[in-house]
C-alpha cells in the first residue's frame, strides 16, 4: 500500500479534490460487492494536477472488505458473465491460443472456466473467500488470496486483469505482478472503465462506473502511461462489450429513473439475454517491452 497522499499513476503530490465523498453509511462489505447499484456513490475523488488520473486516496486500504464479501446475485448471472468472458477470450485468442494462463481478481472463476474449456492451462487468484469456495466448488483452480502468492508461479503465457486495477489502492504495484508474472513473449490483458468515455462525460458524477468499489479511475493517457511506467507495452485497445439478462439490465436502468417509472422487474427479462456495448471500457492486450516477437 502507498503511504503518500500523491497520485498513483505518476507521483504527484498536486492533488485537487474534485468530489467529496457522499458515503453516507459506514462501510462494510456489501459496498464493494460486484452487483451493487449505488451509482453515483464514492469516496472523496481527487484528480491530479499533473497527470489527470482520478483516485479516492483516503479511503483507505479495501482489501479486508474484498476478502469478506459474498455475492449471490453474481453466480446468478453467472451464464452472461461466462458469456462477456468468452468475448474477452475471443480478444486473447488472436494473441496466443494455448499455454499457461492466470486471471487475476478471478472471482468464481468463470473466464478459467471458458479458459479451460478452450484448451488453456488455466488458472485464477481471488481475495474473496466466498467468490473463490464458489469456484472450488466447480473444481476450478482458484487460489485464495492476491499476487504475489506462494502458489502462484509465472511465467505465464497469458494474464488477464479483469476489471480490477479500477479497484485497488496501488494500481502500478499489481501491473507490475502482472508484469512479472508473464512470460517474456508473454501477453497481457487489462479490462478497466474510461473516465473520458462519452458515457461518463454524458453522466456525470451519475456514471455507473462511480461508486464506491471504484477508487481508481483511469482514461486512455492515465492507462497509457501506467502501462509504461511498468514497461508494459499496448498492442491493442478496444472496447469491451457485456452481456447483461433483461432483469439485471432493467434493474440497473431503473436507478436512473424517478421513482414513480420504477416499475416491478417483469420476470420473463430473467429469460433474455442483452449484448451490450456501452463503449465506456477498455479491453487492451499488453507485451512486454523487451519482447522482440510483437
Ligand atoms: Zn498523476
Amino acid at each position: 500500500m502507498q503511504e503518500c497522499f500523491c497520485c498513483w499513476v505518476c507521483g504527484s503530490t498536486k492533488l485537487r479534490l474534485v468530489k467529496p465523498s457522499n458515503i453516507s453509511a459506514p462501510l462494510n462489505s456489501n459496498w464493494f460487492k460486484i452487483t451493487d447499484l449505488h451509482y453515483g456513490v464514492t469516496g472523496d475523488i481527487f484528480q491530479c494536477s499533473s497527470c489527470g488520473f482520478m483516485e479516492c486516496p483516503t479511503i483507505g486500504e479495501v482489501i479486508g472488505f474484498y476478502q469478506e464479501l459474498d455475492d449471490p446475485d453474481y453466480e446468478k448471472g453467472r451464464n452472461e458473465r461466462a458469456l462477456q468472458m468468452s468475448q474477452v477470450l475471443k480478444f486473447v485468442q488472436q494473441y496466443r491460443t494455448n499455454g499457461r494462463l492466470l486471471d487475476i481478481g478471478a472471482g468464481t472463476g468463470i473466464l478459467v472456466e471458458e479458459a479451460l474449456n478452450l484448451g488453456f492451462q488455466a488458472e485464477g487468484v481471488e481475495p474473496s473467500k466466498w467468490l473463490q469456495q464458489q469456484a472450488c466448488k466447480r473444481g476450478l483452480p482458484v487460489f485464495r488470496g492476491t499476487v504475489p502468492h506462494a502458489e502462484i508461479t509465472g511465467p505465464y503465457d497469458v494474464v488477464t486483469l479483469i476489471d480490477v486495477i479500477e479497484h485497488v489502492y496501488s494500481p502500478i504495484e499489481i501491473l507490475e505482478h502482472l508484469h512479472d508474472l508473464m512470460a517474456e513473449e508473454g501477453r497481457g490483458v487489462i479490462v478497466t472503465p474510461d473516465v473520458g468515455s462519452w458515457a461518463a462525460r454524458l453522466l456525470g458524477w451519475k456514471w455507473w462506473h462511480f461508486r464506491v468499489a471504484h477508487i481508481g479511475y483511469f482514461n486512455r493517457q492515465t492507462l497509457l502511461r501506467a502501462l509504461k511506467k511498468v514497461n508494459l507495452y499496448p498492442l491493442a485497445i478496444r472496447r469491451a462489450g457485456w452481456v447483461f439478462t433483461g432483469d439485471y439490465l432493467f434493474d440497473r436502468i431503473k436507478t436512473y429513473l424517478p421513482a414513480f417509472l420504477r416499475i416491478r422487474t417483469p420476470r420473463f427479462l430473467g429469460r433474455v439475454q442483452v449484448p451490450v456495448n456501452l463503449l465506456d471500457s477498455f479491453m487492451i492486450v499488453v507485451a512486454k517491452r523487451g519482447d522482440k516477437s510483437r
